[in-house]
């Protein structure tokens, strides 16, 4: 045969596993290398473990709350060697389910670093060979930023770490304002630590409907986060035990841990794209068409190392409309229209379709339907987190447009939403299901009430 295998990919996360599965059940000869654990970020580092530390904190809010429905909570302590030790036995559970999937499948793994040689060939580092392969497929992900030149930068940590502390920080900086940043900050305000979130802009979130973004920031601070908007690092250098941040005003914050977020780079440094002629961004992420195939004819990527959109979802999605469109005969373009997001943060996030902003500059009219409440559950309790719902709708078609609420239980509501955005139903159609009582999510089939022009507070 002319190459060792059909299909080499490069990175077993959640776009490079599904890829690999499917063309190997497909019928090809299918090999994947993965150079730190199988699974990728979202198993390893990223949505799972970080979805186990959010739960976690919640409990705290549980603790606050209970008072008003008649029960007393005391001596409710946390211990982190707990949480993180039965986080990592789950992670690593998981991470043996891809790593039997893939062999079960027929694939060929190789547990070391893999870089391109040329248009049809990946070195092995460890193994120190090489090997051909029809195809060449790169899954190699993402990894966080740190910031350049910053004095001390090794003193703080990344998401990464973040995950495997040893010990568990009394105070926390966290640099960046993206979602990770958020999460971040209220798993360890939650668990007990005091946060400051440190952020150049002046509002967090960016991407996110501009409402949402300011009633985070409303509600971060009535939680007792403490935001830092407008601000740079200036040096990180160790004191008094800690860490001291001084930041470009000359203040000065010290903590225990500070997290850089501030945000991620496709991971493609070192992986020799050059030598087979696979163009990048000016970012670093591999350029490719609907079909995920890069400027080399024999080259593929997906998922985050193209940067399209870094959820993890949409990795999958990619990897199966490539396995598909190459291997099962079905061309499949990617698909990234009305794809939900969340930020499980407090109180959590669940987002669809076109921000206001962005149907604005995109439709010659729109038309908006806005509500903040007070959520039943809080009623009788001194918690006084409000919910925000936000419905975006073509004036035009009466096309709903987007969705986004921040709230309880936000991200289950917008995963069925997503459903209503995606498939092009009016507002009108929408309006005719009978709300389910009692529940938050009712509000969002009973919003009648267009706001005004922009500005109008509703
Ligand atoms: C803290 C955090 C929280 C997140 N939360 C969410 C969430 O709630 N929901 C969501 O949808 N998404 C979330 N994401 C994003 C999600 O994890 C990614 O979008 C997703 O993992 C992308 O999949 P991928 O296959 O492109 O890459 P990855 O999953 O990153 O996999 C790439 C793999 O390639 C390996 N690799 C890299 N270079 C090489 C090489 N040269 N040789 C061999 N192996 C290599 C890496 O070790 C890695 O395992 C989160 C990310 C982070 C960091």
């Amino acid at each position: 045969m002319k190459y060792d295998y059909d299909l080499f990919v490069i990175g077993a996360g959640s776009g490079g596993v599904r890829a690999a599965r499917i063309a190997s059940q497909a019928g090809a000869r299918v090999a994947i290398a993965e150079e730190y654990r199988i699974g990728g970020t979202c198993v390893i580092r990223g949505c799972v473990p970080k979805k186990f530390l959010v739960y976690g904190a919640e409990f705290s809010q549980f603790f606050a709350d209970a008072p008003g429905y008649g029960w007393t909570v005391s001596g409710a302590t946390f211990d982190w060697a707990t949480l993180r030790d039965n986080v990592q036995r789950e992670v690593t559970r998981l991470s043996g389910i891809y790593t039997t999937n893939l062999a079960k499948a027929g694939v060929t793994a190789y547990e070391e670093r893999a870089v391109v040689v040329d248009a049809h060939k990946v070195r092995l580092l460890k193994s120190n060979s090489e090997v051909s392969a029809e195809r060449i497929l790169i899954a190699t992900g993402g990894k966080p930023h740190l910031p350049e030149g910053l004095p001390g930068v090794e003193l703080g940590i990344t998401s990464n770490e973040a995950f495997l502390l040893e010990k568990f920080p009394r105070r926390v900086l966290i640099v960046g304002g993206g979602y990770v940043a958020l999460e971040f900050a209220n798993i360890f305000h939650g668990l007990g630590a005091e946060t400051c979130i440190l952020h150049r802009g002046d509002q967090m979130l960016r991407g996110f409907d501009t409402d949402l973004r300011a009633h985070m920031h409303i509600e971060s601070e009535r939680r007792g986060i403490k935001l830092m908007m407008k601000s740079t690092l200036a040096r990180l250098e160790k004191a008094n035990g800690a860490i001291r941040a001084t930041l470009s005003s000359g203040e000065a914050v010290e903590a225990e841990a500070v997290m850089h977020a501030v945000g991620r780079s496709p991971h493609t440094a070192g992986l020799g794209l050059e030598n087979a002629g696979v163009k990048v961004d000016s970012a670093g992420a591999v350029i490719v068409n609907e079909f995920s195939q890069s400027s080399v004819e024999s080259i593929y990527a997906l998922g985050d190392v193209t940067n399209r959109m870094n959820l993890t979802p949409v990795a999958i999605r990619d990897g199966q409309a490539f396995a598909d469109t190459i291997y099962n005969n079905r061309p499949t373009p990617v698909d990234h229209s009305a794809v939900p997001s969340a930020v499980f943060a407090r109180p959590p996030i669940g987002s669809v379709g076109l921000t206001e902003d962005d149907a604005r500059r995109s439709h010659a009219a729109v038309d908006v339907y806005r509500t903040s409440f007070r959520p039943m559950r809080n009623m009788i309790t001194s918690n006084h987190e409000r919910t925000l719902m936000k419905i975006v709708v073509d004036a035009g078609t009466d096309q709903l447009l987007g969705v986004h609420v921040a709230g309880e239980d936000a991200p289950e509501m917008i995963q069925l939403a997503a459903v209503a955005v995606k498939a092009g139903l009016t507002k009108k159609q929408w309006d005719t299901t009978v709300a389910l009582h009692p529940t938050a999510a009712e509000e969002l089939v009973l919003m009648r009430e267009k706001l005004g022009a922009p500005g109008s507070t509703g």
